[in-house]
């Protein structure tokens, strides 16, 4: 395929429908190697892409959550629009920038130079401490080399990558993909001479640092366990602030409480840092956790066994004042779903399968192994069948999950929670963890009776083509839809009709 031809094919598709396409013409545009990065470090299969908002939303939240921190996304302009109100909608309160294309700047070269101007304009060390550059799907198919873009300008760090919805399958690794390219950026300043100290000052315990988007009261509570051994919680990764990552990667220890920050390991690794996976959640979890830091920190045994004599009781204690009684199945695509999964068995709910949109990594086998110990089917990379096809295998009497699996839960009047609005919002960690999960879900389960009415009272106005009060009920055509399908199969190209 010629250039332009190669690039106006990549300007012409979208997400869902040329993933092949986009992958083939970000090869031709020498992005393979990205490509092979972003493979290793984002395993796929069962199958491609769990059904998940876009890719790129994760990286971009990460960038608007930093303070000092610009963002520009290059990418088609509807995708930028879905992006920007998505954030906006979850609170930005932040500019993003956009450099706009089209086929000729594209094909050309200009987007990349139009880029390079945005981000002279935007640099003031004043307001600034990095700008972030994301390309979209289009602009990674098309190769335009963020790479080339200056390091720094007067002092503000750039950072360009790619998230390709072809490339990262969830939001959530998009997260590392921007956390793992600050956190590069960051040690080899560091590796260079002195660089900026904490705000508050210098740690003056060892610290943890705790990779993963946490409850705000989470972070608190960790301290509070690690204080007693001699150590303190260090920055959560991604940071709220550029200096942070120095103070990340100076920490004695790295606790990977949310499993998929692949590409932030590395760089921990490369400085020479251990990492330790599961969270101090419940009262086995806690205790493991515990038992790993001291390893990794050299805690002396006696100091390791009076934290443990004090908290565990504690927990253990609150577990059993808030008691969870029923059938659960679970699925999200946070990446602390195994995690919740073991606090709700330890309140004492009967969890069948936990299914997560994140990959298998290392730092969630301890969380793996204790819930098919208990006969709980893990999946990882579930896909929203899965999750619906557990919901109907083990008819639960609440189904924790995304959207769609909530929506298909409601229909069957089974009671449910989203998992991300309602779960992820409140503290998991260690005795403060303990229990505050019965609230809601106690709630939820008690509302089986309120999902029987409402059932009853829509009986009989029909389902999928036929939802709704019709004088004259529309005509199903499956005729159409197999043929639709029969097409698809085939390929886009074929299915246009267009060679
Ligand atoms: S950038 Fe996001 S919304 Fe746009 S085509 Fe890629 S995956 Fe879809």
């Amino acid at each position: 395929m010629s250039e332009t031809r190669r690039q106006d094919a990549a300007a012409a598709t979208g997400c869902h429908a040329g993933r092949q396409e986009l992958r083939r013409a970000a090869e031709a545009a020498g992005q393979s190697e990205m490509l092979e990065r972003l493979a290793a470090d984002y395993p796929t299969g069962p199958h491609e892409q769990p059904q998940s908002m876009c890719p790129a939303f994760g990286s971009l939240r990460v960038g608007l959550r930093m303070r000092r921190t610009a963002t520009v996304l290059s990418g088609s302009a509807c995708c930028v629009y879905g992006l920007t109100f998505t954030s906006h909608f979850y609170g930005a309160r932040r500019t993003v920038g956009y450099v706009p294309f089209d086929s000729e700047t594209l094909v050309t070269g200009k987007l990349f130079e139009d880029i390079r101007d945005a981000v002279f304009a935007l640099a003031d060390p004043e307001k600034y401490d990095a700008i972030v550059v994301t390309n979209l799907c289009v602009p990674t198919a098309s190769g335009v080399p963020l790479r080339l873009l200056p390091r720094e300008i007067d002092g503000v760090r750039i950072i360009g990558i790619d998230v390709p919805g072809f490339g990262v399958p969830t939001h959530a690794e998009a997260k590392d993909v921007l956390a793992g390219a600050m956190l590069r950026y960051a040690r080899a300043e560091a590796e260079q001479g002195p660089v900026a100290a904490p705000r508050e000052g210098p740690a003056e315990r060892p610290t943890v640092t705790l990779l993963g988007e946490m409850f705000p009261a989470d972070p608190v509570g960790i301290g509070a366990m690690l204080e007693p051994l001699g150590l303190a919680a260090g920055p959560v990764v991604p940071t709220r602030e550029w200096r942070e990552l120095y103070a990340a990667l100076d920490g004695a220890l790295v606790a990977a409480i949310h499993p998929f920050y692949t590409a932030a390991v590395r760089e921990f690794e490369a400085a020479g840092r251990a990492v330790i996976g599961s969270a101090p959640v419940g009262h086995d979890g806690t205790a493991d956790w515990l038992d790993a830091v001291a390893r990794g920190c050299d805690v002396p045994a006696r100091k390791l066994d009076a934290v443990k004599a004090r908290l565990l009781p504690a927990i253990r204690g609150a577990l059993e004042a808030a008691p969870i009684r029923g059938r659960i199945t679970l699925s999200g695509y946070e990446g602390s779903e195994l995690l919740v999964a073991r606090l709700l068995i330890e309140s004492g709910a009967d969890v069948r399968y936990v299914g997560t949109a994140l990959p298998r990594t290392p730092w969630s086998e301890p969380d793996r192994a204790w819930l098919e110990a208990r006969g709980v089917h893990v999946q990882y990379r579930a896909s929203l069948e899965q999750d619906v096809a557990a919901m109907e295998e083990f008819e639960p009497d609440l189904a924790v999950g995304t959207t769609p699996v909530v929506q298909k839960a409601k229909e069957r009047a089974t009671p449910a929670l989203y998992f991300t609005n309602l779960i992820s919002a409140r503290p998991l960690m260690g005795p403060a963890g303990a229990g505050s999960l019965a609230q809601v879900v106690n709630g939820a389960l008690r509302s089986r009776a309120r999902f029987d009415r409402m059932r009853e009272f829509f009986e009989g106005v029909g389902t999928g083509h036929a939802s709704g009060v019709w004088e004259e009920v529309p005509r199903d055509r499956p005729a159409f839809r197999a043929r639709q399908a029969r097409q698809a199969a085939k390929g886009p190209a074929d299915a246009m009709g267009t060679a």
